[in-house]
């Protein structure tokens, strides 16, 4: 069976992995002309990913990522008030999609190809791109994130909405902190809560993959309630250009950049304040809901943020994508009727998107955030 992948982000590369090593005759077509590193931050990597890819050779045990055996609550004066075990791993979205880009034939493994349509009749499918050219398999996979085409042309209409909160976020090399603040943050999730907010604290690996003490990255992630007239001046880039999910690092307006650090000088304890003032180029990050009512039609199936959008309180964005697309592969393993196949994987999969978006917005609500 032939299959096309669109977007070569994390749910495109584990869907590619999975279905090569079955067997399928699968290609990676990614809009983005150069490679996606160096636009991402740090994330949760769940118990489950990290085995799979450990299993199939994508990484090891050692290298994986950066583990936080405490969590810390911070009080008003930035002093634990809580420790308690804890077992997350943290890696950097970049690290994990170098990673599983490795993992995945260069030859298969299109840039610089950005889908604008899709043509689906007689159990084919055609995907025509930007660029002028057109190519046909058996089954499309839309991994292509919050802003799909596939989505669009199976569900015309269904579009991300503001969840009433936005994600400040910052990245600071251990180098720019003294021993006692690697100390006070190595090893442990810290999170300051209080009212109508929370900031997170996290160690990521350094931007090659460095591990080691004093080379990796201090993460930061500040969660505010914003109405939509401010996201829209805060989605507002220091050129002046409006954008619908995020500011990159470097781009937020001048005017945003002060008012965060005012802000952050008025609420936070100092242990914090410093580093969200030392961040040189903090970034920002609407958080939204969507949800598709299938993810399948006729030969074309959608997967990972292109379906579903969950809150990062579940950490789940990158696990959901990655176990969207294994479960693909393992549905339509030897299938002699893709239909069928994909109906109880759409099943299944619907189901825990859906319980992962009510815990996330569950989660919200009992930190004060959003609707
Ligand atoms: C550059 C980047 C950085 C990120 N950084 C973080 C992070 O730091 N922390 C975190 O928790 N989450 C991050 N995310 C989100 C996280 O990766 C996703 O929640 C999760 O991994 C689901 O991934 P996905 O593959 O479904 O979608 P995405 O990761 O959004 O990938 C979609 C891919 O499709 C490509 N694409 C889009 N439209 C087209 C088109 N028309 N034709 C061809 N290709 C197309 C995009 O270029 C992109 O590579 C990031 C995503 C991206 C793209």
């Amino acid at each position: 069976m032939k299959i096309i992948i669109i977007g070569g982000s994390i749910g495109g590369l584990c869907a590619g992995i999975a279905l090569l090593e079955r067997g399928f005759d699968v290609e990676i077509y990614e809009r983005s002309a150069k490679g996606l590193k160096d636009r991402g931050a740090g994330l949760v990597i769940q118990p489950d990913m990290m085995e799979y890819l450990i299993e199939a050779g994508v990484s090891t045990r050692e290298v994986f990522g950066v583990l936080a055996a405490q969590r810390q609550v911070l009080d008003d004066n930035g002093n634990p008030s809580l420790i308690y075990p804890n077992d997350t791993v943290f890696t950097s979205w970049n690290y994990l999609w170098k990673q599983l880009r490795s993992a995945f034939p260069s030859s298969r493994y299109h840039q610089g190809y950005e889908l604008a349509g899709i043509r689906d009749e007689h159990k084919q499918v055609w995907a025509m791109f930007k660029n002028g050219e057109t190519i046909q398999a058996d089954l499309l996979i839309g991994a292509d994130g919050v802003s799909s085409v596939v989505r669009e042309y199976l569900f015309p209409g269904i579009h991300p909405r503001y969840a009433g909160y936005i994600a400040y976020r910052g990245l600071i090399p251990e180098s720019e902190l003294s021993d006692e603040e690697i100390a006070f943050f190595s090893d442990k999730f810290s999170i300051y809560p209080y009212a109508n907010s929370h900031l997170l604290c996290y160690t990521i690996p350094g931007p090659e993959g460095e591990l080691e003490v004093g080379k990796r990255l201090l993460n930061w992630v500040w969660f505010q309630n914003k109405s939509l007239a401010a996201l829209q001046e805060i989605l507002t880039d220091k050129d002046g250009r409006q954008h619908e999910f995020s500011i990159p690092a470097g781009y937020l307006s001048e005017e945003n950049l002060s008012e965060l650090r005012a802000r952050a000088a008025k609420e936070l304890p100092e242990i914090l304040r410093k580093r969200v003032s030392q961040t040189k180029n903090p970034f920002v990050q609407a958080i939204m809901d969507m949800e598709v009512p299938k993810m399948f039609q006729g030969n074309v199936a959608i997967l990972g943020d292109a379906a579903y959008l969950v809150r990062p309180h579940t950490a789940s964005g990158s696990a959901k994508a990655y176990r969207d697309a294994i479960t693909l592969a393992m549905a339509i393993q030897d299938t002699d009727n893709l239909q069928s196949s994909l109906k109880i994987w759409n099943d299944q999969q619907i189901g825990h998107a859906r319980a992962l978006a009510i815990h996330g917005r569950q989660l919200a609500l009992r930190s004060q955030l959003g609707k």
